[in-house]
């Protein structure tokens, strides 16, 4: 077997974002429209600050309006909610996004329940889930969405593939099997419960690894010629450098499959530029325009 394709995920969502920054422009000239990303952090935890700078960056990049609330790690739940309620009822706001994890004292799902689920461009609303498990027009799940374009980008078709997703979190496996299955894969889904998951893993055309567990996925375990989306990002203390790997065991898997996402490079990037792709969904939806494709 030659050695697999390496998926560009950077470069996708690089291209990923030019397309938004278009439909952004033509919202703005045809229907004087912009389409506005608010993003709510609680507390100070630095990983979430990251993410937060990085999503208002690209979001004013592609020429949206971004509103960050930072609020202090004490905030109480009354208060965060209020915050929603008003972002909520704020016609320049589209999309609106609670980064988790809340602090302890914070119910996550009632704060998840309390945004609009026309804007919540995270899709974790039960509403939005319920639509998307009813094949009707949900907003998404980031991640899962970027995998799938990724997934359609390689394949085409996905129609009638042996799709293995390990990890059922409601964040990426459980919308990840949705979307696969709505696209007319067999989908398996795995776990720490199931049993012989190399045999699973053998059978799959297509396997995303959402677990959290560095290159728990050996390479032998792939199916020669298979897609494998690789979510995980674990840090390690390799030669006594941190570096970042992925769930699945690079070297040895992108010795057998078809194509591979890399750890970092791979799915990361198409997180936040799905993010603005559900920011300009909701914009148009809400507006009663046609989504873009
Ligand atoms: P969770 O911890 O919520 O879920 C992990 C899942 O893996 C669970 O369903 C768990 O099973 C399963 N699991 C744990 N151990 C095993 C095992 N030995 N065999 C099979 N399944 C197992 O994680 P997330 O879904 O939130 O994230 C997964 C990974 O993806 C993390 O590394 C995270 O950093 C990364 N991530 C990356 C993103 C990106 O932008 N690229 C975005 C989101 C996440 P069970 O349910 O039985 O406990």
């Amino acid at each position: 077997v030659s050695p697999a394709r390496i998926i560009d995920g950077k470069a996708f969502a690089a291209g990923l974002r030019a397309r938004v920054a278009k439909h952004v422009a033509a919202l703005s000239q045809d229907h004087n429209l912009q389409p506005g990303l608010a993003v709510v952090l609680v507390g100070e935890d630095p990983a979430s600050a990251v993410y937060v700078r990085n999503k208002a960056q690209q979001t004013v990049e592609v020429g949206m309006q971004s509103f960050e609330h930072r609020l202090p790690a004490d905030t109480s739940e009354a208060d965060l909610v209020a915050l929603i309620r008003k972002l909520n009822d704020d016609p320049t706001v589209h999309g609106i996004l609670v980064q988790l994890p809340l602090p302890k004292h914070l119910d996550s799902d009632l704060v998840i329940r309390t945004i609009s689920p026309e804007k919540d461009v995270d899709g974790f609303h039960t509403t939005n889930v319920g639509l998307l498990w009813t094949g009707q027009d949900a907003l998404v799940p980031c991640t899962p969405l970027g995998c799938r374009m990724l997934l359609r980008d390689q394949l085409g078709s996905l129609s009638g593939r042996n799709a293995l997703v390990i990890g059922r979190s409601n964040i990426v496996g459980k919308p990840m099997a949705g979307l696969l299955l709505e696209d007319g894969c067999t989908v398996t889904v795995a776990h720490s419960r199931t049993d012989d998951l190399a045999e699973k893993c053998s059978r799959a055309d297509i396997v995303v690894v959402a677990v959290g567990r560095p290159e728990m996925v050996p390479g032998e375990w792939i199916k020669p010629g298979a897609v494998v989306i690789d979510v995980g990002i674990n840090r390690v203390e390799k030669d006594g450098k941190g570096r970042l790997v992925g769930d699945v065991e690079f070297a040895g898997a992108s010795a057998r499959a078809g194509a591979i996402t890399p750890v970092p490079g791979g799915v990361g990037p198409m997180t936040i530029a799905c993010l603005l792709a559900n920011t300009v969904t909701a914009c148009c939806r809400m507006n009663g325009l046609p989504a873009p494709a």
